[in-house]
């Protein structure tokens, strides 16, 4: 019998498809057996535990354009954001690369490929985001994909959006026929603005009044917009951070013409509804679109478990507290995102899986799998399988861990759920065959994560 680099042993190996009790033999960082006798130089205790593909996280925000020194950015870069990646099971992440003042699309990524390949510990690709007024960019698009780019991103919250309509809408034409997959942030710029401003007139709009500021009707009328520009173009369209029940149906509404539209929700929506926001420290939960209500809580369940909803992204974009919580702040000009890379995989499983509300092989189809299709990952990333990727997730179901962002990899120094009971919890996280966190300490070293480009 041959000795491979590393034996996973006793563990239940779970895929999209399958469950089964075996054993995963890894040599030179992909998997080269599954079941049978086998034997590694080392080798980690899986028993009582479930094998999972390490997660693949679409969407986080590790690089922050143009700090200004009075203002803050997001609190993690790609070394910290790595290590609560790995602490959380995510072996795979997708950054949003904002280009800062005056920018193209190719500066604002060869920035943030310079800054990961220094400091990310997992495997990255990176979405450039393509701001309402970089007209010019449309032209950098057939480019980054022949370069290894796989997805450009677009806000509809922006002014510039809809000033610059017309090459928003040839953006995702030209991105389609390109091969790259457009990401859009579906909430209609005017309707918050006016929401905002109305709030602000009635002397109200502080940040407890967030989810009045960005009402679902925002939501709503975006994604129709973007399924309208998908089945306008013919080009792909993934949205981000669906929040709410509306925003789903009218994605489904495409979907269901057969149209390629993708859907992406967040942590977030899935634990906490907007009396959050309204009561103490009510900021710390103010993300986009805002928390909201129960009605859509259960809606979004439904959906991550009857395949409505794609992805599962955290959305990790991490701000201190006192950041977030700055009391001169309104709904103008509150500072969105949470830190949730460390919590996004456990959360889901103990509240999904444990509790029925979702298959074993939809969490592995909503936290993996779906994301390294849409990305052209699969099945080098997003599965266990022989000749893929050894990144690996070995869950504990047995753990029980109460959340406590002072003591996690984030430099965020709180999460959204400080205090909420989770059962299941990573034993050991691998990537690419190394053991990159065992006994709850992450192991890797800064700069050890690749970027992905198309075509590897
Ligand atoms: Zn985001």
């Amino acid at each position: 019998m041959n000795t491979c680099d590393l034996v996973i042993r006793g563990g239940t190996v779970v895929t999209e498809g399958a469950v089964a009790d075996c054993d995963v033999s890894i040599s030179g960082g992909v998997i080269v057996q599954l079941g049978g006798s086998m034997q590694g130089a080392a080798e980690l205790d899986a028993r009582g535990a479930l094998v999972l593909p390490g997660g693949i996280d679409p969407h986080v925000h590790l690089s922050y354009p143009d700090p200004q020194p009075a203002e803050p950015g997001w609190a993690d870069d790609f070394a910290s954001g790595s290590a609560a990646a790995i602490a959380g099971g995510v072996t795979t992440i997708g950054n949003m690369t904002f280009p800062a003042e005056g920018d193209s699309l190719h500066q604002a990524l060869a920035r943030d490929l310079a800054a990961a390949r220094d400091s990310a510990a997992v495997d990255y690709l990176l979405h450039p985001v393509m701001l309402g007024h970089m007209t010019g960019a449309l032209a950098e698009l057939p480019g980054l994909a022949r370069e290894g780019h796989r997805s450009v991103k677009l806000f509809m919250t922006s002014a510039a959006f809809d000033q610059h309509a017309d090459t928003m809408v040839e953006a995702v034409r030209v991105a389609g026929e390109s091969g790259l997959l457009t990401l859009i942030h579906c909430e209609d710029g005017a309707l918050i603005r006016f929401a905002g401003q109305q709030l602000l007139a009635a002397g109200r709009g502080g940040l407890s009044d967030w989810a009045a500021s960005r009402p679902v009707a925002a939501e709503r009328a975006a994604v129709q917009r973007a399924v309208a520009i998908c089945e306008a173009t013919g080009s792909p369209v993934y949205i981000v951070h669906v929040s709410s029940a509306q925003a789903l149906d009218a994605a489904r509404a495409g979907r269901a013409r057969g149209l390629p539209v993708f859907v992406e929700t967040r942590p977030l929506y899935l634990y906490l509804t907007s009396s959050a926001l309204a009561g103490p420290q009510g900021g710390r939960f103010i993300g986009a679109p805002p928390l909201r209500e129960d009605s859509d809580i259960a809606a979004l369940w439904a959906g991550l478990g009857d395949g409505s909803i794609d992805t599962l992204g955290s959305d990790h974009a991490p701000w201190r507290l006192h950041h977030k919580i700055d009391a001169t702040l309104d709904v103008t000009t509150a500072r969105q995102g949470v830190a949730d890379l460390e919590t996004m995989l456990p959360m889901l499983y103990s509240a999904g899986v444990r509790t029925g509300r979702i298959s074993l092989g939809r969490f592995v189809a909503l936290t993996a799998a779906n994301a390294a299709r849409l990305l052209g990952l699969y099945p080098r990333k997003g599965t266990i399988a022989v000749g893929s990727d050894a990144d690996i997730l070995i869950l504990d179901p047995q753990i029980r861990q109460t959340i406590d962002g002072r003591s996690m990899y984030s430099k965020a120094g709180y999460s959204a759920y400080d205090g909420h009971e989770v059962h299941g919890w990573p034993r050991f996280t691998v990537s690419r065959g190394e053991v990159v966190l065992a006994d709850g300490q992450v192991l890797a070293q800064p700069g050890r994560g690749k970027w992905l480009p198309r075509g590897v």
